[in-house]
């Protein structure tokens, strides 16, 4: 069955926008610090030494950006410069406090995609070196920046159109992958839930498993889970039972969709309606619908599972209010 439209309701749909953008709150003296997890022994790539000058215009493997993304950027203290501070202009000076994005009161965010390079003094986007496309600005990914007496332009790369474009299409990537393992586990009859759900288990259950499973070949996936797992809580998560069952939820209406238009095209269908116990005991009034598919050249009967309720009266009057009501949530009249 072909989907043609996939909603993601309400919640998702916001972030998409606003994906990295939501505010890491961390407090003055807390510290941000990351393990890599991506392991690149036969690499060229040095992790103890990440001066950005040292990935300008390097073919980087995808496993060596995760890498060099999940060790975080390269944040230089005062005293770590030669000279122990930064270089100044017309009177102005980058400082430590530039790494962090200033909130309301003391709160503040790191700037977990600005890297200082200190051969070059110049400033770098992690992100826009590494995922940047081509509207990414040059200054932050080849020349680096260095205008010191225009620090806020530090702010503007941050709300910039490019990062902003690349931050959506990352979450895009993200969620369009989540579908296609919904669908996946829906057209498989598996379960997405597990009794365990931890990064540390073994077993996480079919849905979290299948998430980092792909994430291994999915950059977008694994920057996420790497988020999600370092900042946990206050990282916008679309892994969690919730946006599960969004996802849920989204593909239901869009297979809906299709068969509610198979069936309005339909000049034979029959309805069955009946009723069964499931493992726990609850009486599930199903209704199927069997029609004739006149989408392809020869057609076909398909026959569709359109609801299953619970039913805790099982009268002729009840069952006929329970199939109005389900022609009606489904739009069949
Ligand atoms: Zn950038």
């Amino acid at each position: 069955m072909q989907l043609y439209k996939i909603t993601i309701p309400n919640i998702i749909e916001n972030q998409d926008c606003e994906l990295l953008g939501e505010p890491k709150f961390c407090t003055k003296d807390q510290n941000v610090n990351s393990d890599t997890i991506f392991s690149i022994e036969n690499s060229s790539i040095d992790l103890s030494n990440c001066d950005p000058i040292t990935f300008v215009k390097k073919k980087l493997s995808l496993v060596e950006k995760l890498a060099l993304i999940s060790k975080g950027p390269f944040q230089p203290k005062k005293n770590e410069l030669p000279g122990n501070n930064f270089p100044q202009k017309y009177g102005h000076r980058f400082t430590e406090d530039n790494y962090w994005r200033k909130l309301t009161g003391d709160d503040r965010v790191h700037r977990d995609w600005l890297s200082y390079s200190i051969s070059r003094n110049r400033l770098f986007c992690l992100y826009c070196m590494f995922f940047g496309d081509k509207y990414a600005q040059k200054s932050w990914i080849e020349d680096g920046f260095q205008g010191w007496n225009r620090l806020g332009d530090i702010g503007l790369h941050e709300k910039s159109k490019g990062k902003k474009r690349e931050e959506v299409a990352i979450n895009r990537d993200v969620v369009n992958t989540l579908v296609e393992i919904t669908q996946f586990l829906g057209k498989h009859s598996l379960s997405l839930r597990g009794h365990r759900e931890n990064w540390s288990e073994a077993n996480k259950g079919n849905f979290k498993d299948l998430v980092e499973l792909i994430s291994k070949w999915s950059p977008s996936l694994a920057i996420h889970i790497e988020k999600i797992k370092n900042k946990g809580r206050k990282e916008v998560n679309f892994l969690s039972w919730e946006r599960q069952n969004q996802l849920i939820d989204s593909v239901a209406s869009c297979i809906k969709l299709v068969i509610n238009k198979q069936l309005s095209e339909s000049r034979f269908f029959s309805v069955s309606i009946d009723t069964t116990f499931d493992v726990s005991k609850k009486e599930l009034l199903t209704f199927i619908i069997r029609y004739v598919n006149f989408e392809k050249a020869i057609p076909v009967i398909n026959e569709r599972l359109l609801a299953l309720k619970e039913s805790f009266i099982t009268t002729g009057i009840n069952l006929f209010t329970m199939f109005q009501e389900i022609c009606a949530e489904n739009g069949l009249n």
